[in-house]
């Protein structure tokens, strides 16, 4: 069997990875002078977290997560089967005793797992174990006046019970429901609260990198594991600088990146107070264009008429445009404090000299977002050209159990997509043969002969030690596959070390570019190596 990475996900080879490893080293230095410092977050969390913070109704947590059911205590699991399919019926006596020992060790074992907070306490599992003991004693009850009196009407109340205490099993849920991270906004949310943040002066400025996971139909730069760079600021304040700063750390980020050609849209989206009776008037106006005739809305956005109207405007469907044009729009509907809000985020944008398009229509996909949305796309990518999304979340913390006055604000750059954007520009091309080092081989250094195998480890070490990139031959090679190997690999040098040199204690230094070479002793070798690095 030939094994492959599964669909959506891939490989990151190394003539890539040097352009990564520079686009996330750009990253932490220019977030660094932003104040910014770095949070390392898990990959798994509780799917509840996501549920509750990007949304039960968005596409991401309604079909895209890769989800799976936590299993600490598989004898759980074996024994609630028994219990579940195991054939009972009344009128057998050994069975009954059987099944009756056996579920009230079933629910005693939940209860302690419980009581130590190692399995989740839902209210269908705190219920089964209320539930179930006075089901058994009622089923027992039943049990018992069959063998005096058997009838049909005992056999049906002894069934339902008994189907009763089923349901309760089946509703019990035996591990934590967990996700691989489709984002990361909610993890940050979740650790600035888990780790009392909220007492730190001034704004928490974090950023974090990593892989996000959904399960998406595959694109060109639409992965099913894809690669975020993103930050947040958490704080009392959601003065509009913050907003206009965060965008400025990016666009800083870009400059120094090169990436030309990008184009930032913003919008404010309103806040609980205001946002509201627009989505009613949205979806007034809607409804009155899907009862029209002819028909002219797609299946899914019928169906997000009244679960996610604002995601109507996300619509990318050429026949739906003429009719969304027409919509109202949330900028004529915000309130007076929003309003202002948005006009300041503008202001200290144009005072920082970033150039920025209205786009009423970005609303963003995730429920937490209100306010400030942003978006800023890229060339090169087709259709998937947003190298970035971010906007404001007040809510967001109270939501997950913080406190009502954290404020936040943050974006995520889709890695994979800047460095697609870089590399179809040109600016991303990364000089050096596939899987070299980014600087490409300083050193390939030719050992013959077990005394020179010696001096050779030594030798590299050194030189690794001041920072050269060497290549040493694992096995002893003959002196023409050897130095064709250093061809291959593109070394600039080969350093040739045989039991002639050795003995007169030099090396033999050939440029691979015009087969120039010299013998030097090691001191020299250093500094001819160095020399010949800065030339
Ligand atoms: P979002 O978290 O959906 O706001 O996305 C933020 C950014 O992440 C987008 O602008 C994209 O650049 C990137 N992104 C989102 N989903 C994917 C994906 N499936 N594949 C690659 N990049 C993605």
């Amino acid at each position: 069997m030939k094994f492959q990475a599964i669909k959506g996900v891939r490989d990151i080879l190394p003539q890539e990875s040097a352009l990564w490893n520079r686009v996330e080293q750009a990253a932490r230095e220019v977030f660094g002078t932003f104040g910014f410092a770095e949070i390392r977050l898990p990959i798994l969390e509780q799917t509840q977290l996501f549920a509750r913070s990007v949304g039960q109704e968005t596409d991401i947590v309604s079909k895209e997560m890769f989800s799976f059911q936590d299993d600490e205590f598989p004898e759980l699991h074996e024994f609630r089967a028994f219990l579940i399919f195991h054939q009972l019926s009344i009128s057998n006596t050994t069975p009954f005793d059987l099944f009756k020992a056996q579920a009230t060790g079933f629910v005693g074992k939940l209860a302690r797992h419980l009581e130590r907070s190692e399995l989740p306490k839902t209210p269908e599992s705190l219920r089964a174990i209320k539930e179930i003991p006075l089901l058994l004693m009622t089923l027992e009850k039943i049990h018992q006046e069959y063998a005096q009196d058997a009838s049909s009407q005992l056999q049906d109340k002894f069934d339902l019970n008994l189907s009763h205490i089923r349901e309760h099993l089946r509703a019990v849920q035996l591990g934590d429901n967990l996700s691989l991270r489709p984002e990361a906004t909610a993890s940050v949310v979740r650790a600035y609260i888990e780790h009392g943040m909220q007492v730190l002066p001034g704004n928490v400025k974090l950023y974090y990198m990593g892989p996000m996971f959904r399960r998406e139909r595959p694109q060109k730069g639409r992965y099913r594991q894809f690669y975020q760079i993103g930050a947040e600021v958490l704080g009392a304040s959601d003065a509009p600088g913050i907003d206009a700063e965060v965008i400025e750390m990016l666009m800083r980020l870009f400059e120094r990146l090169n990436l030309m050609g990008t184009v930032l849209s913003v919008n404010s989206i309103g806040c609980k107070n205001c946002r509201p009776a627009y989505l009613e008037r949205l979806r007034d106006a809607l409804r009155e264009i899907r009862d029209a005739w002819p028909p002219r809305l797609e299946h899914d956005t019928l169906r997000r008429i009244e679960s996610n109207p604002l995601r109507v405007l996300d619509s990318k469907v050429e026949s739906e445009q003429a009719v969304i044009e027409k919509l109202p729009r949330i900028t004529d509907h915000l309130c007076a404090e929003c309003r202002a809000h948005y006009d300041e985020v503008k202001r200290q944008l144009g005072l920082r000299g970033i150039a920025y398009q209205e786009n009423w229509r970005l609303v963003r996909g995730l429920d937490y977002y209100m306010r400030t949305t942003f978006e800023i796309t890229a060339p090169g990518l087709g259709s998937q050209n947003a190298v970035c999304g971010g906007g404001r979340y007040d809510g967001l913390v109270e939501l997950l159990g913080g406190p009502a006055t954290t404020k936040g604000i943050g974006f995520a750059i889709g890695t994979d997509r800047l460095v697609l954007s870089l590399q179809e520009s040109g600016v991303g091309e990364v000089s050096g043969g596939p899987a070299r080092p980014a600087g490409g081989l300083d050193v390939y250094l030719a050992w013959f002969g077990a005394a020179a195998q010696t001096a050779a480890v030594g030798l590299v070490r050194r030189l690794r030690d001041a920072g050269f990139v060497v290549e040493l031959p694992a096995v002893e090679m003959k002196f023409g596959k050897s130095l064709g190997l250093a061809d291959r690999l593109k070394a600039r040098h080969a350093v040739i070390l045989g039991e002639d040199e050795l003995a007169a204690g030099v090396v033999a230094v050939k440029r691979l570019a015009d087969g120039t070479q010299q013998k030097l002793a090691e001191q020299d070798l250093f500094s001819y190596l160095r020399a010949a690095r800065d030339f």
